[in-house]
């Protein structure tokens, strides 16, 4: 794998003269929870049974979509028009109830010496989230202690439009006071790597889920990596490579 070529070519891409590593911008659900798994169980349970078809995979590839694109998007294929709020709302709630009666979501294998390798490296950690779900938040200050303080996190309420849209990775750089080339996005779905592609972002996919890889160069992704522990490994040489590579 030849991460300087991968950071030269992103140079190339955006036009700037280099770059540095001065923030990561963080997705939650498949990177740094196991997650995905329970959150397409919960959403299947909760919109199998309204006559809607669907099947499991498809919750997988609308990943890091915001409660009301999803459900939006399911209502206009089944009925031809968007969820009225007060049903949108009250089929997230059971999607929540439905999450919660699920086993207990445990930490990505390897995200914590991702987290630790940035924090020593001085680099700002966000979180960039299109989930407003408070199960998983709330565990974030135990399990990565340190890491996504306020204001560092950005959730699915703090955003109009969530992702494949720019707007969530655009803010997670405003609150790092940080410009695109300044930071790296690290996601695992291919509509969160559309939108730090979109963002301007140097776009690190972790590829945690059942989809093939290519999906997520095709979503334009700069480097893949198979697992966060696969990651960690080369983290180091990354940001090196950031903090050096020059045109
Ligand atoms: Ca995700």
């Amino acid at each position: 794998m030849d991460i300087e070529k991968t950071v030269r070519r992103y140079i190339e891409r955006v036009g700037c003269a280099s770059m540095s590593c001065k923030a990561a911008l963080i997705d939650m659900d498949g990177v740094l929870y196991d997650s995905m798994p329970n959150h397409v169980e919960a959403w299947y349970r909760t919109i199998a049974p309204l006559g809607i078809d669907c099947c499991r995979e498809e919750f997988f590839l609308l990943e890091g979509s915001t409660r009301t694109r999803t459900i939006n998007l399911l209502f206009n294929r089944a009925y031809g028009h968007d969820a009225p709020e007060e049903v949108s709302l009250a089929l997230y709630a059971e999607k929540v109830r439905q999450f919660r009666l699920l086993d207990a979501v445990e930490p990505m294998p390897g995200a914590d010496a991702v987290i630790d390798i940035l924090l020593s490296h001085n680099v700002r950690t966000v979180l960039v989230t299109g989930s407003s779900q408070g199960t998983l938040l709330e565990c974030l200050d135990d399990d990565y202690p340190r890491a996504f303080n306020v204001p560092y996190r950005i959730t699915g309420e703090d955003v109009k439009n969530g992702k494949p849209s720019p707007e969530p990775y655009l803010m997670g750089l405003q609150r790092a006071e940080v410009l695109p080339n300044e930071a790296i996005v690290i996601e695992n779905a291919p509509l969160g790597v559309e939108a730090g592609v979109a963002a301007g972002v140097f776009t690190v996919a972790v590829n945690t889920g059942p989809i093939p890889p290519q999906a997520l160069y095709d979503a334009g992704a700069d480097i893949v990596f198979d697992s966060m522990s696969h990651f960690a490994t080369h983290l180091p040489q990354l940001i090196d490579a950031i903090n050096t590579v020059k045109l």
